[in-house]
């Protein structure tokens, strides 16, 4: 699409050349949400790819995720054996609308910013106790939750000139299973519901997205599944289920608990994450 409010586009390549951002400044990492629809307050794109930010950093504590990392790259890299969690990055980036088309240039922390529902990176992120990196417009540092970083529907603790910089995922949550589970109202659309279950040594964390307004991440003492899903309804207000023509709220919250359910179960067995 042509964005004609747009005078200038610029490459920064280090963190001062972010200094001056503004509102009327577009940070651009993929392109793919933001060359899609018009962008009426926009006069300038601000092309991220020029930071140069390596795509993935693994060490002892972790996986550092640049947020201009692309979907593609993070489902594609070889990660440690013993990662079993790593199995859900390609699970997530499927539970993506179209996915196989905007993957290669859709980004991990573009999809995160936009702070959609259906963000299938911050699904991810909730389920594995991701840290995120925010450079703030004043020159600081800020580190968050994929929780506290999403506020509402396509909103988040981002303000003009803040820029989201790395996410941050511990090795220890890395290194334990995970079993995701979605639904779509059709077999490739837009996720009503995306539940990711993760076996921790006091029970399994939960972590809710697509079916409410924002990430839930529930982290319960048991693995019975009906104690589970117990902790999970109970920690989850009903109003926080949303209605749009890709699901209605008490449809959600039906799901999420037939999810939340298999999820369980599928934990419970002892075998090697697929
Ligand atoms: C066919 C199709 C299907 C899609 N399906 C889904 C879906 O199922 N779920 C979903 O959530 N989205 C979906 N999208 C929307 C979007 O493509 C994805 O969310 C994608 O991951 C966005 O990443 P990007 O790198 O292209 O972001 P961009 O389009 O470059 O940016 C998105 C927004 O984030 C801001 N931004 C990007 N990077 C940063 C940063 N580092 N710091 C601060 N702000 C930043 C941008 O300014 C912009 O406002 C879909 C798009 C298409 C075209």
């Amino acid at each position: 699409m042509d964005l004609h409010t747009i005078d200038s586009v610029t490459m920064p390549r280090t963190r001062a050349d972010l200094a001056d951002l503004c509102a009327t400044d577009g940070l651009m990492a993929g392109g793919t949400w933001l060359m899609s629809e018009p962008q009426l307050h926009l006069r300038r794109i601000v092309d991220l790819s020029g930071m140069d930010w390596p795509e993935l950093t693994i060490t002892d504590a972790g996986l550092e995720i640049a947020a201009t990392c692309s979907i593609s790259s993070l489902v594609a890299a070889t990660y440690p054996a013993e990662w079993a969690a790593s199995s859900v990055f390609r699970q997530a980036a499927q539970a993506l609308l179209a996915s196989f088309k905007i993957w290669q240039s859709a980004t991990v922390g573009g999809n995160i910013c936009l702070g959609f529902p259906a963000g299938a990176m911050i699904s991810m992120a909730s389920a594995l106790d991701a840290e995120l990196l925010i450079w703030k417009a004043d020159g600081t540092d800020l580190r968050c939750s994929t929780n506290e970083f999403v506020t509402g529907m396509a909103h988040t603790i981002l303000r003009p000139g803040d820029v989201l910089r790395s996410i941050q995922l511990p090795a220890a949550a890395l290194r334990q299973r995970t079993v995701l589970r979605k639904m779509a109202m059709s077999p490739l659309g837009r996720s009503g519901a995306v539940v990711i279950g993760r076996a921790t040594p006091t029970g399994i964390l939960v972590s809710v997205t697509a079916a409410t307004d924002v990430p839930y991440v529930i982290a319960t003492d048991s693995t019975e599944p009906t104690k589970v899903l117990e902790q999970v309804y109970s920690a989850i207000p009903t109003d926080a289920y949303y209605s749009d023509p890709h699901g209605e709220a008490g449809w959600r919250r039906q799901v999420t608990g037939v999810l939340t359910r298999a999820v369980v179960m599928e934990l419970a067995e002892p075998r090697v994450n697929a």
